[in-house]
């Protein structure tokens, strides 16, 4: 049987035929009680950027992650690029990032005028290879004037992003010690990563900030939305400020100190975000099952290998995903050609960011992982209604 068929058969297995077709790659879940919640803030009259729903959702992102300090904005991206941005990154700067991540996190990178430096990943959990990058930042990183330089092209390397790629947490234990020894600020991008954590810390709290995004896609949502967590009072009290206007407090006047960026995240989706929080355990619970659903069906098959999390991690399994080792190109459009007309709408992983046309002439590594796993990785659906347990 050819991998197509036989992927499709895994398929049809682990989502029965009761669950209506086509089925999304992941689906936003929204009950009544999200209804229930926005429609209370309508009712308010409270439906901008200033509300009891914003402070509400803020302090659960809080308790949720264990950060002190959650400010929400309208995209995960411009939550990245505002942190890149408060951090200090400006124009004509680098930012190490991992080649393999969806472009949002090379576009805030390019946003603030600065240039993304590509790295290789881990094969095993498809985040930045911590010994790959002390390496490479041994062969280009050099202090002069208390900064880090990249001695092959000038620039100041001002920041490193890991990704939490799919929700598999990356080593950011390690990586923290390698920007530590460089004295590179880490900042995580835990976009796909609500939900997912490392020694029991959740995801983007181990940098000076991390961001998360709420977008429809994702584990949960706003809608669109994102927000930078982070234990730095100062970051985050400067990160309020340039997200709305740079007003300075005042009954009336309109003084602003700097220029504001007006990112912030509308009152009327921190709504539809508590009420998701509410409900974060349920839908992490039935991705779980999900999950050990396609492992016990894909154990049979050896040319088969499911992403599973690592030790001492928790992932939040936003998308279950498979490596089938050695296929060329053709043959994964072939097998996501089949996928698809069955009524699964399985993806591939991004093609590698410095492979397209805004960041083609962007430093990288060799990509030796990144470029396989961009070639033989099959994204399956993973949205929490998908989970039949094995008693139904
Ligand atoms: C979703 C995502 C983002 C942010 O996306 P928004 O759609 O702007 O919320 C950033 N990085 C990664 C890796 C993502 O998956």
């Amino acid at each position: 049987m050819n991998l197509g068929s036989t992927l499709t058969k895994v398929l049809e297995d682990v989502l029965v035929e009761s669950i209506p077709r086509p089925i999304a790659l992941h689906e936003p879940e929204v009950t009544a009680e999200e209804e229930e919640y926005v429609l209370k803030c309508v009712k308010s009259g409270w439906l901008s950027s200033v509300g009891s729903y914003v402070e509400k959702f803020e302090s659960e992102l809080c308790s949720l992650t264990g950060a002190q300090h959650a400010v929400a904005m309208a995209s995960g991206t411009s939550a990245l690029q505002l942190a890149l941005y408060a951090l200090g990154v400006k124009p004509g700067d680098e930012v190490l990032v991992p080649a393999l991540s969806f472009v949002a996190t090379a576009n805030a990178v390019a946003h603030c005028g600065a240039v993304p430096h590509f790295v290789d990943v881990d094969e095993t959990n498809l985040a930045v290879d911590p010994q790959l990058l002390a390496r490479h930042l041994s062969d280009i990183a050099t202090q002069r004037d208390g900064l880090v330089w990249n001695r092959h092209t000038g620039r100041r390397l001002a920041a490193i992003v890991p990704v939490h790629v799919l929700g598999l947490a990356a080593d950011v234990f390690a990586i923290s010690r390698v920007a530590l020894d460089f004295q590179i600020p880490m900042l995580e991008d835990a976009a796909e990563a609500v939900g997912t954590t490392i020694n029991g810390r959740h995801c983007g709290t181990l940098g000076v900030a991390g961001m998360l995004s709420f977008n429809g896609n994702k584990t949960i949502t706003t809608g669109n939305g994102g927000a930078v967590i982070t234990s730095d009072s100062g970051l985050a009290q400067r990160l309020r400020h340039i997200s709305s206007t740079a007003k300075k407090p005042h009954p009336w006047r309109y003084d602003h100190d700097e220029i504001g960026w007006n990112y912030r995240l509308p009152n009327l989706n921190a709504a539809l975000g508590c009420a998701q929080l509410k409900r974060l355990d349920s839908i992490l619970e039935r991705k779980r099952i999900l999950h050990q659903n396609y492992k016990k069906a894909f154990e049979p098959y050896s040319c088969f290998n499911l992403f599973n999390e690592h030790k001492n991690t928790r992932s939040n399994y936003w998308l279950s995903a498979v490596r089938i080792s050695g296929i060329s190109l053709d043959e994964r459009e072939q097998i996501l050609t089949e996928c698809h007309a069955h009524g699964f709408m399985c993806r591939p992983l991004w093609t590698l960011l410095p492979d397209l046309p805004m960041f083609r002439t962007a430093p990288a590594t060799s990509l030796n992982a990144a470029r396989l796993l961009e070639r033989e990785v099959v994204c399956l659906p993973s949205g929490p209604r998908l989970a039949i347990s094995s008693t139904e």
